[in-house]
């Protein structure tokens, strides 16, 4: 099967993303969209990503838990899992490895946990926006040691993309496909939104070949892109 898919997403939890990302919002726009497997991928944390699952799966969407992780050198790596089991066990691997540094909402924005009525819960009080001590070149294996796959975010982009920190593609990074096309860049690369508000989420377009309605479909399909 054929499925329109969007695998970078933001929530609430991120700072920079608008407060009505909630999951619940997020898996109904989707719908409307016409979207059919989605992932959240909050920065440096998977802590809406249980919540996102269930929306998901009442929308009748394949929902994909992930994180973008901002890796020690400031490159943004979007990381997909299996499960929500697998996410929060990744999610707890890079939150010991953040800077314990308080978020300041006024500078950075709200950092929202949502619980199942898709209502806030609580803050996260730990600045979510830091580098996580964890180096672009373990990126990759380090997210397969969990079960899921990583790929460099938005590498056509001036700022926390690949290229632009490292100022060149390195097969040794071990990634076996991107986000968006880059110079230089050998590899097959899919395109995400990477939306942090509602309106930014686009109608259905780019399509992935999966072989069953999973999670772990996804995570399979893009390991043999
Ligand atoms: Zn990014
Ligand atoms: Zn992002």
């Amino acid at each position: 099967m054929n499925v329109f898919y969007d695998l970078h997403l933001h929530s609430c939890l991120s700072p920079c993303a608008d407060d009505d990302m909630t999951p619940g919002n997020i898996c109904g726009m989707a719908k409307l969209a016409g979207l059919q497997a989605i992932a959240l991928t909050d920065h440096n944390t998977c802590g809406n990503v249980r919540v996102f699952c269930r929306q998901a799966e009442a929308q009748g969407l394949i929902g994909v838990p992930g994180m973008e992780l901002t890796t020690r050198e400031e490159i943004h790596a979007v990381c997909l899992f299996p499960g929500c089991d697998a996410a929060e066990a990744f999610s707890a691997y890079v939150y010991e490895r953040l800077p314990d540094i308080p978020n300041d909402t006024h500078i950075f924005g709200r950092q929202i946990l949502i619980g199942e009525d898709d209502m806030p819960i609580g803050e996260e009080p730990r600045l979510l926006f830091g580098a996580a001590d964890i180096g672009i070149y373990d990126t990759a294996a380090l997210a397969e040691s969990f079960g899921g796959v990583a790929f460099p975010a938005h590498i056509d982009r001036g700022a926390f993309s690949l290229l632009a920190v490292l100022g060149m593609w390195d097969p040794s990074l071990g990634f076996t496909f991107t986000e968006r096309a880059g110079l230089g860049v050998p590899l097959p690369y899919i395109l995400n939104s990477d939306a942090h508000r509602l309106g930014n989420i686009p109608d259905a377009a780019r399509r992935l070949k999966i072989t069953s309605p999973s999670a772990q479909a996804v995570i399979d399909a893009l390991k043999s892109l």
